[in-house]
């Protein structure tokens, strides 16, 4: 590691050019919401996925970042921000920490952000790019998503990164009235993105995106977690 500010550092011009591209590639994906582009420029994702996978950073494309999780695709991230559009008076709970490129972005929207994430080891690489960067309204978790995070809902903003064989209950419950989710569900091979809105008691589904790609939602609300060690 070299010294603080140079290598890797938001700033490090190796990305610069990288970065525009990205947020053209984005652009060019429908995404006209110019703040958003605008958070794509100025979160950097290098520094939230390992140093190894730097030259890949801003390809819009999922990459590994360890412990067989992957870090979303870029346009889709861009493209949950645009639907879901988290206000800065609200709280948003996301499932899946992952990498915490996400979490970034959300908290530069939202009034905080609640992320859960399974494997220890990827929170707390969250947790040390987010601090690094002086993220101070985001609170993790190391869990089982598919059960929420009861203590802080009701949540007017719910975003799922992994899939799901159907909304997990909790969920569901843990959706604010007036209250909007984004959750791709379907097969452990392929899903469908879904829009779930919560308004005066009554909750409406309709798909977003078809033919999507995540990594299994593993909980007690969602697949089955192969081998012995749960959440
Ligand atoms: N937005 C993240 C996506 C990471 S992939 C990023 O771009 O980096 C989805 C993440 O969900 C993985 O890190 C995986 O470990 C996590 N996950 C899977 N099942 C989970 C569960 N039940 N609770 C919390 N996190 C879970």
């Amino acid at each position: 590691m070299g010294p603080k500010g140079v290598g890797g550092g938001p700033d490090d011009a190796r990305f610069v050019g990288a970065r525009r591209k990205l947020i053209e590639e984005i652009r060019g994906k429908g995404i006209t919401d110019l703040e958003i582009l605008q958070l794509f420029d100025k979160v950097s994702r290098h520094q939230f996925v390992p140093e190894g996978v730097w030259n890949r950073a801003y390809e819009d494309a999922p990459i590994p970042i360890g412990y067989g999780q992957t870090a979303s695709q870029p346009s889709l991230q861009a493209f949950y921000l645009q639907v879901l559009k988290p206000k800065p008076n609200e709280s948003v709970l996301e499932i899946g920490t992952g990498s915490g490129y996400l979490t970034a972005l959300l908290a530069s929207m939202a009034d905080r952000v609640y992320s859960v994430e399974r494997v220890r080891e990827l929170s707390q690489r969250a947790r040390s790019a987010l601090d690094g960067l002086r993220y101070r309204n985001v609170a993790l978790l190391v869990g089982d998503g598919s059960i929420g995070w009861r203590k802080y809902a009701p949540f007017p903003v719910i975003v799922v990164s992994a899939a799901s064989p159907s909304v997990p209950p909790a969920l569901l419950d843990q959706l604010a009235d007036p209250g909007r989710m984004l959750i791709p569900v379907g097969s452990r091979e392929r899903q469908e993105l879904m829009l779930v809105e919560k308004e005066a008691g009554a909750v409406r589904e309709r798909s977003v995106q078809e033919a999507c790609t995540f990594v299994p939602l593993l909980g007690r609300f969602a697949w089955e977690v192969e081998g012995s060690q749960g959440a």
